[in-house]
């Protein structure tokens, strides 16, 4: 299956500073067997979506509407990112759980709508440090996982993050994702059957050029979600390259 390296801007980047740093991918990047997605403030889509038109480099927006249209007062609906270019739309990310009370049935709702509007979403779970010292992140994990599904359909991606890897410095270890990943998509055969096996996985917390390869070489994992080791173009092209 294709790595997929999907870049979360979060709350970085001027439209100004994402058309200059589209320029500059566009003239360093040679996109090899990864896909390459970009999930950038949504007030950005639009003039990425126009620079890196024919580049092969898809978008995405970092959270999207658990409604379709109607008066709910900033927010971006699924319909929105879809007209704009946008592919994906990651929903269930631990800032958004964490920051905006975000439920799983809430992740859940989000991921339909946005499959509704035609986007894939990219479901995010994973476990706190507290889980993760009591040795129970497998059936934490799981547990969110089969939540943030509920009446979704198989066309997702679900990234594993586990959150005191996020921003830290401190990555899981290969075999950490692994086991993981590995879980994931047991669960998955569950929730899905067969379609599970083409299902992306990505592992997602402090990942960077140097150690992608490695994780992304495990047999579950099919790519990584990125935050910190986003913004810079140098960064961006040594994972693709890794890849
Ligand atoms: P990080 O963030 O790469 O900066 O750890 C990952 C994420 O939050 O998706």
């Amino acid at each position: 299956m294709k790595n997929l390296l999907a870049l979360n801007w979060k709350m970085n980047k001027t439209p100004s500073e994402a058309q200059a740093w589209a320029e500059e991918l566009k003239t360093q990047l040679t996109l090899g067997d990864a896909e390459l997605a970009i999930m950038a403030p949504a007030i950005n889509l639009q003039a990425l979506s126009w620079f890196l038109k024919d580049s092969g480099v898809a978008i995405g927006g970092q959270d999207v509407s658990a409604h379709e249209s109607g008066a709910y007062t900033g927010e971006i609906s699924a319909a929105m990112l879809k007209d704009v270019g946008a592919k994906y739309a990651v929903v269930g990310h631990s800032e958004r759980r964490e920051y905006h009370g975000e439920t799983d049935a809430v992740v859940a709702t989000k991921a339909a709508q946005a499959q509704a509007g035609g986007l894939v979403p990219i479901v995010c779970v994973g476990e706190g440090l507290d889980v993760r010292e009591r040795g129970e992140q497998v059936p934490y994990t799981l547990a969110q996982l089969r939540g943030s599904l509920a009446g979704v359909g198989a066309d997702v991606v679900i990234a594993y993050e586990p959150v005191w890897a996020i921003g830290t410095g401190k990555t899981a270890t290969a075999e950490d994702a692994e086991e993981l990943a590995a879980a994931i998509r047991a669960e998955l055969h569950t929730l899905y059957g067969e379609a599970a096996e083409s299902i992306q996985i990505l592992y997602g917390g402090s990942v960077k050029p140097d150690n992608i390869a490695s994780i992304c070489a495990k047999p579950n994992v099919n790519g990584a979600l990125v935050g910190g080791a986003s913004l810079k173009v140098a960064d961006v092209v040594g994972m693709n390259d890794a890849l």
